[in-house]
């Protein structure tokens, strides 16, 4: 049985490629966003139910033309899990660019593509509004100031939505992951040096997988319609806090 259109967006890569296959699986219509369209036709040819679309949800006119495609339909599940890290620098120092791409990504970028689909997460059955967020976004550590920053701001977002969306059809869930070993993540934060992101893993037995937390998506958005998962933090065994991991 269908379960309508889930959109997620970052799903070129890591977590966001992972819930999409997830969700298909589930018996969602899928709509994989991200800027990297060869990388979502690559995942959408291996799995049926994949359908791909060029997002940059820095871009408010990229935002539009996603929103005149997709904003007439019904959509039963946003999955708002494109952004990232860029930099571990201290605050004496941090390049002001850098936070403000984060901002622009994991904040602004929620802001953007939930606008865009609200009518039609709000036709129909109801719909349901995902952030990926972090624990960065609950806990704060040094040299991730910017992404702390960013991650506790989109969680004020989804918090206020909640509160704005109150007796209308929508539910509104974060999703907080801890340490999740995902290709780029790292590898993006760290401006492309393969050692350096490496060094981010070293000794943990098992980070998390990005099916992991596909697999808490999966979750909270099969519940029945009433029922709102409201904030859903996820660590590895090996994570008690995010400057306290067991290495070995
Ligand atoms: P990846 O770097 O593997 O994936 C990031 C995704 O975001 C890519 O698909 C990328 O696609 C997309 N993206 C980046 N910028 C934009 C943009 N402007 N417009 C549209 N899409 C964009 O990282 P993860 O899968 O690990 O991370 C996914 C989410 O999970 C992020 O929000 C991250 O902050 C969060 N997270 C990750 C954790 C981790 O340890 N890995 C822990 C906690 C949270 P493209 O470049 O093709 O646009």
């Amino acid at each position: 049985m269908g379960r309508g259109t889930a959109v997620i967006t970052g799903a070129s890569s890591g977590i966001g490629a992972a819930t999409a296959r997830r969700l298909a699986a589930e018996g969602y219509d899928v709509i994989a966003a991200a800027r990297r369209v060869e990388r979502l036709e690559q995942l959408a040819a291996g799995t049926p139910g994949i359908r791909p679309f060029a997002l940059d949800v820095t871009s408010a006119e990229s935002v539009a033309a996603f929103g005149a495609e997709f904003g007439e339909q019904d959509v039963a599940v946003l999955v708002n899990n494109a952004g990232g890290a860029l930099g571990v620098d201290p605050v004496e120092s941090a390049d002001p660019a850098d936070w403000q791409r984060m901002y622009e990504t994991n904040v602004l970028g929620v802001l953007r593509v939930t606008q865009a689909l609200l009518p039609a997460l709000e036709r129909g059955a109801g719909g349901h509004v995902l952030v990926t967020g972090s624990i960065a976004g609950h806990v704060v550590y040094e040299g991730g100031g910017g992404y702390t920053a960013a991650k506790h701001a989109a969680s004020a977002v989804v918090q206020t939505l909640r509160l704005e969306l109150n007796g209308r059809p929508v539910r509104v869930t974060e999703i907080a992951p801890g340490m999740v070993r995902t290709e780029e993540f790292s590898l993006v934060r760290l401006g492309g040096d393969k050692t350096a992101a490496d060094r981010v893993y070293a000794g943990v037995a098992e980070p998390l997988t990005a099916d992991d937390i596909a697999d808490c998506v999966a979750f909270a958005a099969t519940r029945p319609a009433h029922v709102n998962i409201d904030l859903l933090v996820v660590k590895p065994l090996a994570q008690a806090a995010p400057h306290k991991i067991d290495r070995r």
